[in-house]
């Protein structure tokens, strides 16, 4: 039996599902393999924040990075809404605004400069009665501004992108994601476009096969913290001395109900190997100077050990200010570099498709010999949690 098919999709992370999304509802013939779990990797361990710009405009990343990003949420919001390029109606979100916690004499003169002349109105500073009242009891002290940024319950935006074409999505073996090439020649499937979706994959199946010339890309470690019993709903980003947030706080419900406080950003960025106690040491080291009067002595912790994977920086050690596309023959290799923008790399895509004349055959074909895959599970599930 022979499969000829429009586009072949390898990876079932942000990346390829909003592209196979996008791709189906405009009357592509698309099948999304996946090698693990749907939304695996870095999608279901990410914090769910579409950021606007601000946090890297603090760095000091006035540039195409803030300005690309902050164009993003919009779109998001529309399909969220179910009036954007694709419906996310169903998708939940844990927070409509991320908030920038900045103490007393750091930086804050500086916010005020840089959120007027990058982002415009969306991002406000909030009047102390504005304040939620578990931050007025923290002991916080300093201003706070509210970013405007969506912080969504990635689970839920994992089904929602898959579920309306289930049956498309399917599971292959680790020796067939290795030799993704011989998988497609083995099982006579052929396509117009072979997209790898992949994260660190991606990579290695592009030099095997002689894919990688002029492509460059990165891994950077981290080790999130998990904090199991939080005291209240954050999502935050608490800002230091230095050009990162000290930490990057959002909440979530563990499958019993219990709450987590996620914890990325400077207690994270570490050796892969590092010692977790660093990680919970660093966090409550951050709290005593924000937020002293929360106890942490009943709590439990975590860490993930990740990766995170994108096209190579031009600049420094930080994300590209783009996705990052590269294209050889008829297969494109893509990393969105965010969550936050795998719009805009389905948009790359699409681009890709129209400037080589490859048009939706509007056909559907069964490719149900493949086994269905499941959904991946939350870190905080699956966590190691300390006694
Ligand atoms: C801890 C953490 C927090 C983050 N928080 C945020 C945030 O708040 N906001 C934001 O905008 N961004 C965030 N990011 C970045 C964002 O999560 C990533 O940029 C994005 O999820 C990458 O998506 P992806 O689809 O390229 O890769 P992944 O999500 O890693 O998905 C790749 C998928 O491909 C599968 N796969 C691999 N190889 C093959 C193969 N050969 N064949 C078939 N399947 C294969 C994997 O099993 C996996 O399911 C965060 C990242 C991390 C690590």
């Amino acid at each position: 039996m022979k499969y000829p098919t429009d586009i072949v999709i390898f990876g079932a992370g942000i990346a390829g599902l909003w592209a196979f999304n996008r791709l189906k509802s405009m009357g592509y013939d698309v099948i999304l393999l996946e090698v693990a779990a749907i939304g695996g990797g870095q999608t279901i361990a990410s914090q769910g924040i579409i950021h606007s710009g601000l946090k890297f405009s603090i760095a000091g990343k006035v540039n195409n990075l803030a300005k690309s990003i902050s164009k993003m949420p919009e779109r998001w919001r529309a399909c969220l809404n179910g009036a954007g390029e694709l419906n996310l109606s169903t998708a939940k979100i844990n927070a409509t605004s991320q908030q920038m916690l900045i103490p007393k004499g750091f930086m804050g003169d500086l916010t005020n400069i840089i959120t007027r002349k990058t982002l415009g109105d969306s991002v406000r500073n909030m009047p102390k009665n504005e304040w939620s009242e578990d931050i007025k009891n923290s002991g916080f002290n300093g201003s706070i501004v509210n970013m405007g940024e969506l912080v969504l319950d990635v689970p839920s935006l994992i089904r929602s992108l898959a579920d309306p074409y289930k049956n498309c999505i399917r599971k292959i073996t680790q020796e067939q994601a290795s030799e993704p090439f011989k998988f497609l020649k083995d099982n006579n499937i052929t396509a117009k476009r072979i997209i790898f979706t992949g994260a660190a994959s991606n990579h290695k199946i592009a030099a095997k096969n002689n894919h990688d010339s002029g492509l460059k890309t990165q891994a950077r470690p981290l080790l999130q913290g998990m904090m199991r019993n939080a005291p209240f709903p954050l999502y935050a980003h608490l800002i230091g001395k230095t050009d990162k947030p000290v930490a990057s706080i959002t909440t979530h419900k563990m499958s019993d109900g219990t709450l987590i406080w996620y914890l990325g950003g400077g207690v994270a960025e570490r050796k892969a190997d590092s010692d977790p106690t660093q990680v919970y040491s660093a966090t409550q080291k951050a709290f005593k100077l924000y937020m002293p009067a929360i106890d942490f002595s009943d709590n439990k912790w975590a860490v993930l050990s990740i990766f995170r994977i994108e096209g190579k920086s031009n600049t420094d050690s930080w994300m590209p200010d783009t996705p990052t596309i590269h294209r050889a023959g008829d297969a494109l290799y893509c990393w969105p570099t965010k969550l936050t923008f795998a719009p805009m790399l389905s948009d790359m895509i699409l681009e890709d498709l129209k400037k080589h004349g490859i048009t939706p055959s509007n056909k559907i074909s069964n490719f149900s010999f493949l086994p269905d895959v499941e959904y991946a599970k939350t870190p905080w599930d699956t966590a190691k949690w300390t006694k």
